[in-house]
């Protein structure tokens, strides 16, 4: 047993999300590449930077949401439709929900973030999220049915003016075609604190033309059925209060909670309970265990002791995204005893979208707002869809449509 563990060269990578499936297609392109399996429960890849435009219908389905067997397909990498749910490090095993226990030469843990509503009584229950295809169904059908009843007073209350609340608050506007009022409420005194300046400024300016009303200094106390309550502190005022207001919905955006499968021995995490691992994305005390996306909080290659992992990059795609090209080469490396290589991440920019036809971006020392930045943020997630095949297939179908 320990020799076959000794020997095996293959690479398993637990979840299909952007570090999991673009390392996957990373290795894919290397010459004599070891045999690689994903471990994904889901069919579809999910782009979720466009998400907002599968759910205003500015984009299709297959467009953001590919199959995986199609995306696979040819090229050396296998699928296996199942959750991971215990890793024994020691002996070099996995064990998935369906019973299968598989041995693995090296581990890729990929599996992401999942919202968080920080125990805000209710909101678990009674709130929307905005990750995933049964989300924008649900979304979809809210508004149709808003649009329908055309009552007074239908309000859709968006939690966190984050990239995630402020984008899809936008959207949400222009689709309910006034039939709703759009709540943006934010626990901290601004909106998209992280953010470029001039994207702040871009988001400001959409959120106040579609009437969206931005609450900040405002934290949700609890979630019900039809109601949201809400705590405003005003800045440099002492008199805090509560007010309930109706609501159709309530969608929660704000925060993230990362969850791993189990890994025995259970390896060290971050405060935000991350996977700690070093600037070659190998997790901590573990030699073949790797780990990759918004799950890890690596260690800046600059870094000193005392300094903390994962503070030089986002849980976001584009991160994702260049880690899995070093992991890459990583896995490679590791598997021929070679020297790894650090991670960097190289801050390319930030585009947002900013309703139907609208975004805002700074790149390159570049700003550009409105149906420009739109068509060029397509664009540049064009050329970030997951492989060259599904990037010519949507590049197609987007010129058939094009009316000049
Ligand atoms: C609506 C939205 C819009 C966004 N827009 C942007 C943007 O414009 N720009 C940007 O840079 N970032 C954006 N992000 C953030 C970005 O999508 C994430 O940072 C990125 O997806 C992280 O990649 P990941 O591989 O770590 O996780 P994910 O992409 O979340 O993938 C994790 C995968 O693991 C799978 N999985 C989970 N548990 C298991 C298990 N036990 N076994 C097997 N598989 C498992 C899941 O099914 C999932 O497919 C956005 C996020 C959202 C939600």
């Amino acid at each position: 047993m320990q020799g076959q563990r000794e020997k095996a060269q293959n690479v398993v990578i637990v979840g299909g999300g952007f570090g999991g499936l673009y390392t996957a297609l990373a290795l894919a392109q290397r010459k004599n590449h070891p045999p690689v399996l994903l471990i994904e429960p889901s069919d579809r890849f999910l782009f979720l930077p466009l998400l907002y435009e599968l759910l205003s219908g500015e984009l299709r389905g297959w467009e953001i949401a590919p199959r995986y067997d199609g995306l696979l397909a040819g090229r050396g990498l296998a699928w296996l439709q199942d959750r991971v749910e215990r890793i024994d490090a020691d002996r070099q095993q996995l064990h998935t929900a369906a019973g299968r226990t598989l041995t693995y030469g090296r581990l890729v843990i990929a599996t992401g973030a999942q919202s968080n509503t920080f125990a805000v009584p209710g909101a678990d229950r009674h709130s929307l999220g905005f990750r995933s295809l049964a989300d924008v169904e649900r979304l979809q059908g809210l508004v149709s049915e808003l649009k329908r009843l055309r009552k007074p007073l239908q309000r859709i209350a968006v939690v966190g003016a984050g990239p995630t609340g402020v984008e899809l608050a936008c959207k949400l506007a222009d689709m309910a075609e006034g039939s709703a009022v759009i709540e943006l409420i934010e626990q901290g005194p601004t909106l998209l604190p992280q953010a470029r300046a001039f994207n702040r400024e871009q988001a400001g300016l959409a959120l106040q033309r579609r009437d969206v009303r931005l609450r900040t200094h405002t934290q949700v106390e609890a979630v019900e059925a039809e109601t949201i309550t809400l705590r405003c502190h005003p800045e440099g005022d002492s008199t805090a209060h509560s007010e309930t207001l109706a609501v159709r919905a309530v969608v929660w955006t704000a925060g993230l909670s990362f969850r791993a499968p189990r890994i025995d021995p259970a390896p060290a995490c971050d405060s935000r309970g991350r996977l700690r691992c070093g600037p070659d994305l190998r997790l901590e005390g573990h030699g073949n265990l790797f780990v990759v996306g918004d799950l890890a909080a690596p260690m800046d290659p600059g870094a000193t002791a005392g300094d903390t992992p994962g503070a030089a990059s986002p849980a976001s795609a584009q991160v994702a995204f260049q880690q899995a090209s070093v992991l890459a080469t990583n896995l490679i490396r590791s598997l021929r005893g070679e020297p790894l290589e650090p991670f960097q991440w190289n801050d390319l920019g930030e585009m947002m979208s900013l309703g139907v036809g609208e975004a805002s971006l700074t790149a390159a020392g570049v700003t550009l707002a409105g149906p420009a930045a739109y068509q060029l943020r397509r664009l540049a997630y064009l050329a970030r869809l997951p492989g060259r095949p599904h990037q010519l297939r949507v590049a197609a179908g987007w010129l058939a449509d094009w009316r000049p």
